[in-house]
């Protein structure tokens, strides 16, 4: 316990929470400001504020004297707090205590409410990060969605679909070691259908209508929501990642050639996203992209890996290195505008600036992180 407070509230840090949002919340129990809360724990010279960003980033001397604060290890409080062992680019110097709010550098969602029961306030949640599929709660059946000011979430009781893609999701996390990749991968063959024929639809043109109404903003401040694709592209990336499936394609390319393989792995898309039309429709638009110049290997995604799959003597139990490499041209832009641009007729810049007053930009997506930053040495 140090100076300034006469009594220890205990606030314990939720396993994935924002360092920031557990500082907030230490602040909310003794009633300060949180940044006179980080000055008084750690004696920090502080850049930035909460207004200015959500989480808060501290270099080794300002790790420690929170840890002590705290009467946590530090090894258990780097295990809670995914960013609190990380030494952002920008506080290098070791010499002082230091502090910075600055952004996330990855995605994050407001906690359930009633999944965190104590811990939960109406003004102030308990922030996550929500890792590779923990943006969803199973239990209460929510899309969690960024906010730092309230509790925010998509009911899914009308998206049945969406909850067993997340099933789906979560199991393909436990069984394959390639799941995060197969993801992102099928993500960017999703996003290249999207763009080819979003506007003729008909399932999607529906989900983006469910998704208005469930969250009262109109149809092109939706429509660029991971939500809108997420069954297809778990349905995409269980296929890819299943074993059983790859052996198959590798003895159809054997026998038959890769254009009868990638024929296989269409009809079977086709049946699993429940569009019997599917593969014709993709080997047309592959002719078309092929006849306006584009590189065969970027505007058909689904071919590419095939023949990374199934090329040479490539028959091992482990998948080549390169299967799940997404030329740059062709990855699901990470930015809710850069995809609405494809998306939508009306402005992309006024559409984002409503989804995200909606909580709907920046929070989940099936997208490559950003490069991990630099873990420092447990204490
Ligand atoms: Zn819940």
């Amino acid at each position: 316990m140090t100076a300034p407070f006469t009594q220890v509230i205990h606030v314990p840090p939720m396993a994935g929470e924002l360092t920031g949002s557990w500082f907030r919340r230490m602040a909310l129990g003794y009633k300060l400001p949180p940044q006179d809360l980080v000055r008084a724990i750690t004696g920090a010279r502080i850049t930035g504020t909460p207004r200015t960003g959500i989480e808060l980033f501290l270099n080794s001397p300002a790790r420690a004297a929170a840890a002590a604060f705290s009467g946590l290890e530090y090894g258990r409080l780097a295990t809670l707090l995914p960013s609190f062992a990380s030494t952002h680019e920008r506080l290098t110097d070791e010499t002082v205590p230091l502090a910075a709010w600055y952004a996330p550098q990855q995605a994050w969602v407001a906690a359930c409410p009633p999944c965190k029961g104590r811990a939960f306030s109406p003004g102030q949640p308990v922030l996550l990060y929500p890792g590779h599929s923990g943006h969803i709660c199973v239990r209460h059946q929510r899309w969690l969605l960024p906010s730092s000011v309230q509790a925010a979430s998509i009911k899914l009781e009308s998206f049945p679909e969406v909850t067993a893609a997340h099933r789906h999701h979560s199991g393909l996390g436990r069984v394959s070691a390639q799941a995060h990749l197969a993801v992102i991968f099928a993500a960017a063959v999703v996003w290249s259908w999207q763009i080819q024929g979003w506007r003729n639809e008909e399932i999607w043109n529906q989900r983006t209508s469910r998704l208005a109404r469930a969250t009262g903003c109109d149809r092109s401040t939706v429509a660029a929501h991971a939500l809108v694709t997420y069954p297809e592209t778990i349905a995409v990336a269980r296929l890819l990642a299943n074993e059983r499936w790859q052996h198959r394609l590798r003895e159809q390319a054997t026998n038959a050639g890769i254009p009868a393989a990638t024929g296989m792995l269409l009809a079977e898309l086709a049946r699993r996203t429940n569009r019997p039309w599917l593969a014709d429709w993709l080997t047309a638009c592959g002719r078309l992209s092929r006849r306006a110049g584009k590189h065969a290997a970027e505007a058909d995604l689904l071919t590419r890996w095939v023949t990374a799959l199934t090329t040479d003597c490539r028959t091992g139990p482990s998948p080549p290195a390169d299967l799940w490499t997404v030329p740059h041209s062709a990855v699901r832009p990470l930015h809710y505008s850069d995809r609405s641009s494809f998306l939508i007729d009306t402005s992309p810049r006024a559409a984002t600036e409503l989804a995200r007053n909606a909580s709907l930009a920046e929070g989940w997506e099936p997208a490559q992180p950003l490069p991990a930053l630099h873990k420092a040495p447990c204490r």
